[in-house]
């Protein structure tokens, strides 16, 4: 053991008493035991905060025999800090290769994620280069190369269009579940598809419904018409192409995780539209997954039109509640994809969800959901709902008539 420390100890002078000057270019060569990296550079977009948000991954290689703590990361927005993560803040937020959980530390030799949010006011200048300084600490290294500072994981933002979208769903009292910046399970969903790692899911979001009584169900929990949700319209958010659709395939019992789903039906009966809009250049799609059993009213090539009924909402493929997994995406796959923002063009805020535990109570006991309203009624337009709202969207059509 204690030769096996020695050891150790004698790698880190190697690695981090050598810098070298490079004869040619005269660069100071500094050790990097944490090798930073940004695969997907930010889409800047503004959430329904009326921020600017810049969402993205900084991808983290310890690429050394000793476990790294990471002790801040500084985020630098054309050479300033623009955000600073202390130790607690990146407990929260780095996610080693493969785990759902979150840790401050890299183990020798591991690889993790750690899921950044930088949050500008809206109208602020996106910097046109970041970097990151991160401040580590390396237990195993002699006292003198503990503290380690380190700059990389520069990226430019991506300045894309964003998609300009419709709502997918009409009416009131939807709850944007599991969505941007802070939640988990789909901004988290790192995935590896095709030998790639993709995070498709990055701004997906589960909708589903309250009734009158605030419940997203009464009656029997594992009854479908019980649901709030089941059997809602699914809507076209923009004119588009229908690229792929899956029907037929059985409802879910909900309240039950369902068993053996394969990868090619964990999304359910579900169609991808690949939405016309010029500016995007042909390379943004729209997925809605879970969609009732034979409700799928649309077939690959049509062209549809902003509005227009896709199907209703079900509870099939990897669900254990009815509700509409709604996404847009740089690939026309579920998958293997780049998750991308966009912006809906009209909806009110009438309340907040104080945090996913709440909602995940009100799922699992169909009792009121605990929420805090809003006066008066915040009136959004072209931004992304974020996590945990209880939102409104324009009735249909054919309801406002009545
Ligand atoms: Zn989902």
């Amino acid at each position: 053991m204690r030769r096996h420390t020695h050891l150790c100890g004698a790698l880190f002078v190697a690695l981090l008493t050598l810098s070298f000057t490079h004869p040619l270019a005269h660069a100071k060569e500094n050790p990097t035991p944490l090798i930073l990296s940004v695969q997907n550079p930010p889409v800047p977009f503004i959430g329904s905060d009326g921020n600017t948000h810049l969402v993205y991954e900084l991808w983290m290689l310890n690429f050394s025999s000793g476990d790294i703590a990471v002790k801040s990361v500084e985020i630098l927005g054309d050479g300033k800090v623009i955000t600073t993560l202390d130790s607690a803040a990146i407990a929260t937020r780095l996610q080693p290769a493969g785990l759902r959980t979150s840790t401050g530390s890299l183990s020798k030799s591991t690889q993790a994620l750690l899921f950044i949010d930088v949050t500008l006011p809206g109208g602020a200048a996106v910097p046109h280069q970041l970097s990151h300084r991160v401040t580590t600490f390396i237990a195993a290294a002699p006292p003198a190369f503990q503290n380690l500072i380190e700059t990389g994981g520069d990226t430019t933002p991506h300045q894309r269009a964003i998609a300009a979208i419709h709502p997918p769903l009409a009416g009131n009292n939807y709850i944007s579940a599991d969505s941007c910046c802070d939640s988990v399970r789909h901004m988290r969903a790192a995935i590896g598809v095709n030998d790639h790692v993709w995070l498709a899911q990055r701004y997906a979001v589960d909708w589903e419904q309250l009734d009158s009584q605030n419940r997203i169900y009464s009656g029997p929990r594992e009854k479908l018409e019980s649901y709030t949700i089941f059997g809602k319209p699914v809507l076209a958010v923009a004119d588009g192409t229908v690229v792929s659709t899956i029907d037929g395939l059985p409802e879910q019992t909900p309240g039950k995780y369902p068993q053996g789903i394969s990868l090619d039906e964990a999304d359910g009966n579900s169609v991808i539209l690949r939405l016309d809009d010029p500016a995007l250049g042909g390379h943004t799609f729209a997925l809605y997954a879970h969609m009732q059993t034979g409700s799928v009213r649309v077939h690959v090539g049509d062209k549809v039109h902003i509005g227009q009924v896709l199907g209703l909402v079900g509870d099939t493929g990897n669900s254990i509640v009815p509700h509409l997994h709604f996404q847009v995406m740089a690939e026309p796959s579920s998958l293997s994809a780049n998750g991308l923002p966009y912006a809906i063009d009209s909806f009110q805020i009438t309340a907040a969800v104080p945090d996913t535990a709440a909602f995940d109570k009100a799922e699992t006991d169909g009792s009121p959901i605990a929420n805090r309203a809003i006066h008066p009624l915040r009136h959004v337009e072209n931004a992304l709902p974020l996590d945990q709202l209880i939102i409104s969207f324009p009735a249909l059509p054919s309801e406002r008539m009545k």
